[in-house]
């Protein structure tokens, strides 16, 4: 079943209009229809299937992020950024000296950045709400995790860092998951939030087949003003906004596939470096941005 919002899912408004008209390029096919809050200028996907029916439109071959499979020119372009973004990711971890080094990711997956955090003396903790992903992320590494629905019986004041990479875009129950992660969080606490970027030069370009709109998968097509508007609302301030190097060219060459019907890796690379040098000049250019939010005094 799907649900209509009537209310704006980041700042409770009533009146949207219109954006854009999506294809499901890689499970069901189905078209869905973007919509803009006029108050926050949040973009978000209405209606949208309800939590108990979304899990249809994991089930894909094509839809890889929680797997481990390198076969594919698509899947190998992913695994390899895959690889590349974590050494990113722990970089930006560490530069924050949040306090305690207790680490809490948000859709973890099957938990490569948890064990690599781990590695460097982290206190590891996982939510996930894929069955196999989870259990993979024991088995592998000996993690804690479990279903988000946990995030409510954490104790509060616990966690010196929060992270949600490419997984805020997925929460049904958007300001009460903010909400919680404020409480688990720390007083020196910081909250690293990754997320498409819909103002992106490769959004422009791709139009409909961008394919970081990902819908129904993705409930909301963030852009910095109401990624703001919505965490600070939550008790928190911003720390600094930065750009994702790694994602423009594999958006590039999956949004050319949706387009064309195959990839091109000489237009992709092209569209990629276009991309991410109009992102150094406007930092909303970037694919992808990454927000950095410390605890308000
Ligand atoms: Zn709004």
């Amino acid at each position: 079943m799907s649900e209509l919002l009537n209310l704006c899912p980041a700042c409770n408004a009533s009146t949207f209009i219109p954006y854009l008209e999506v294809k499901d390029h890689s499970v069901s096919h189905e078209t869905f229809q973007l919509v803009e809050c006029t108050s926050c200028g949040l973009v978000f996907t209405n209606p949208r299937p309800e939590p108990e029916a979304i899990g249809k439109y994991y089930k894909s071959e094509e839809y890889i992020s929680h797997t481990n499979s390198s076969s594919g020119l698509m899947n190998k372009a992913y695994q390899l950024a895959r690889k590349r973004a974590i050494v990113g990711k722990m970089k930006v971890l560490e530069s924050m000296n949040a306090d305690p080094r207790m680490l809490l990711d948000y859709g973890c997956g099957t938990g490569e950045f948890l064990a690599a955090a781990k590695a460097k003396g982290w206190v590891c903790a996982g939510l996930e709400p894929d069955e196999g992903a989870r259990s993979q992320a024991r088995k592998n590494y000996s993690l804690n995790v479990e279903d988000p629905e946990h995030l409510k019986n954490l104790p509060s004041g616990q966690f010196g860092a929060i992270t949600l990479w490419h997984v805020l875009e997925h929460v049904h129950d958007l300001q009460e998951t903010v909400k919680q992660l404020r409480r688990c969080l720390s007083t020196k606490g910081v909250l690293i939030i990754a997320v498409p970027n819909r103002t992106s030069h490769d959004a422009e370009v791709y139009g409909p087949y961008w394919a970081a709109y990902d819908v129904p998968r993705h409930l909301y097509h963030f852009s910095k003003k109401p990624m703001l508007q919505l965490i600070e609302k939550a008790g928190f301030t911003c720390h600094s906004v930065q750009p994702l190097f790694f994602d423009p060219y594999y958006i590039a060459l999956l949004s050319g596939k949706y387009k064309n019907g195959s990839s091109n890796p000489v237009t992709a690379a092209f569209t990629g470096l276009q991309t991410t040098l109009k992102g150094k000049k406007d930092i909303e250019k970037n694919s992808s941005l990454l927000y950095i939010f410390k605890v308000a005094k």
